[in-house]
């Protein structure tokens, strides 16, 4: 399997707009130990030819003009993109789907909760599905085991197999849109295989590790894991004020019940964070916590990594 690392902090990127944290002011003074990254994005591909996105960040554009690999060729109107499968609503997730509405057919895999919300309740996605065979969105069942297809039906030589890992909607989702729809559907991780070989591990929010989980990252070559926040009280620090990242979804990477030390015993997979807010100091290469990362045997995602598996 073939997996490019196209974006790899969390919402926001990094710089973020209106942000002048420690990382974000160091950072466009030029003098920051560390590489500036935008929003987190996954491709895989079986084969090198036809490529599958994980979720769609609103940075995509961008991302796939910086990516050989994914940019059109051949006749007038092409792409390598066969497909999206999506893990949440949450924006930094889909915003990128709106970017693929240029009436090039592909697959989108979602679970049916995800589907209603951004078809039934999000007028804006209907761009995606202006003429016929455009968009084919095909619903997923947690738990299940799909193979992905590309537009013309072709098996795409990757499966995923998707499992739930939250429960939270995201804040622009209704009361009455949560209340009718499944919570096991809200946030997945995602295990995909490659006939060619390779297994990763896709899981860019994570509100809370259990033995199970443990388990099943352990069976995989490749971790790529929620490393959103570095402490629970991260934005408040930074802002005075906010959410702690357990009440965003998002388990720290340190501390005593961080993901660090709840994974410490994952033998087999190459573990890398990402899905990395711009105020983690664990971007900083010069900084403790990057070493602490480092000697834990974890590493932290860099747009432009591509891995083989
Ligand atoms: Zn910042």
């Amino acid at each position: 399997m073939q997996v490019e690392i196209l974006g790899s902090a969390a919402g926001g990127g990094f710089p973020q707009w209106n942000c002048n944290c420690r990382n974000c002011r160091l950072l466009r003074m030029g003098v920051f130990a560390g590489k500036s990254r935008t929003q987190t994005q996954v491709a895989v591909s079986n084969d090198g030819r036809r490529w599958f996105l994980l979720n769609a960040s609103p940075d995509l554009r961008i991302q796939i003009e910086r990516t050989p690999a994914l940019q059109s060729s051949g006749t007038a109107r092409d792409s390598p993109i066969a497909g999206v499968l999506v893990t949440s609503g949450d924006i930094d997730q889909i915003a990128g789907l709106l970017s693929l509405r240029e009436f090039q057919p592909f697959r989108l895999y979602c679970t049916a909760s995800i589907r209603r919300i951004l078809r039934e309740d999000n007028s804006v996605f209907g761009m995606l599905n202006r003429v016929p065979h455009q968009v084919c969105w095909q619903d997923i069942q947690v738990g299940e085991c799909v193979r992905l297809h590309t537009d013309a039906g072709a098996d795409s030589g990757i499966r995923c197999e998707t499992f739930s890992v939250s429960s939270r909607y995201p804040a622009y989702v209704s009361a009455e849109r949560i209340a009718a729809t499944n919570a096991d559907e809200a946030g997945l991780g995602v295990i995909v295989t490659a006939d060619s070989g390779g297994r990763l591990a896709y899981l860019p929010a994570v509100p809370a590790i259990s033995e199970a989980l443990q388990r099943l990252l352990d069976a995989v070559d490749l971790v790529l894991f929620d490393g959103t926040f570095w402490s629970n009280d991260e934005l408040i620090q930074v802002q005075g004020s906010g959410a702690t990242a357990l009440e965003m979804g998002h388990i720290p990477v340190s501390g005593s019940e961080g993901s660090i030390q709840l994974l410490a015993g994952l033998r087999r997979p190459r573990k890398v964070f990402i899905h990395v807010n711009n105020t983690n100091p664990m971007l900083d290469e010069s900084g403790p916590e990057y070493l602490e990362v480092r000697a834990a045997g974890w590493e932290v995602a860099e747009d432009g990594w591509q891995l083989s598996l």
